[in-house]
């Protein structure tokens, strides 16, 4: 029988449930083993180039991909790049994303980035780090999507999904989210690296979930370290 877990949030920062620490041959097969499961993955975020992506991540903090999409299907008909957007402003930008939480500031921060892009990058979405992290609303973390989806680098963009999985499963234990992008980042074979990001964000979402892990269902279960493993799915599921 697999051990009843101590806390609701298994294994999250709050609750810690230390795993094991997996070395690099024990973390390529448990990455190995979610790319078999999904050689292809993508992100659930709709846009069409660099400009809509880093829109739709600023947009994506704290609001579900779905929410965001139906927000953007009509914001990049209205404004499909850096100038339009500009044009359109905070209150016109405003109007389109008023259904995702704190759409307030994001709509201030997306008017001024558009702003700073043109005046700044000719109207292109920079590839490069640290021009990307000067936009307003873009940290590490956007950064890093934006590097690794558009840019096509191989970076590690830890969210919360995957802040959790790396403690929980121990394959990338660590207190802040940048100590679990460098575990990450120095376990994970380069060739793996780019996908992995995808990998870990789907795989938190939709079966290693914050509350319950599905674990019986779980394609990674035979190299995960996680303690108290949920290999029998509760009646009903
Ligand atoms: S076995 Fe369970 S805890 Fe480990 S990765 Fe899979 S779902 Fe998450």
């Amino acid at each position: 029988m697999p051990r009843k877990p101590t806390s609701p949030l298994h294994g999250t920062a709050a609750a810690p449930r230390r795993a094991r620490a997996m070395g690099a041959t024990q973390a390529e097969a448990f990455l190995r083993a979610l790319a078999a499961a999904n050689p292809a993955p993508e992100t659930e975020l709709h846009y069409t180039d660099a400009f809509t992506l880093l829109v739709a991540v600023v947009l994506s903090a704290q609001a579900t991909d779905a929410s965001v999409n139906k927000a953007t299907a009509t914001l990049f008909k209205a404004a499909p790049d850096p100038a339009a957007m500009a044009a359109l402003g905070k209150a016109g930008i405003g109007e389109h994303i008023r259904r995702i939480g704190l759409w307030q500031g994001k709509a201030r921060n997306v008017a001024a980035l558009a702003r700073q892009l043109i005046e700044q990058h000719g109207g292109q979405v920079p590839n490069d780090r640290a021009a990307l992290e000067a936009l307003p609303g873009v940290g590490r973390k956007t950064a890093n999507v934006v590097l690794n989806v558009a840019f096509g680098e191989a970076t590690m963009a830890v969210d919360t999904h995957i802040f959790r999985l790396g403690n929980r499963t121990g394959l990338a234990p660590g207190r802040t989210p940048l100590a679990v992008e460098q575990a990450l980042v120095r376990k994970c074979p380069p060739a793996l690296l780019r996908d992995a990001h995808h990998w870990l964000i789907l795989h938190g979402r939709y079966v290693c979930k914050a509350r319950a892990p599905e674990c019986w269902r779980c394609p990674a279960v035979a190299a995960c370290n996680y303690r108290d493993k949920v290999l029998t799915p509760p009646a009903g599921k």
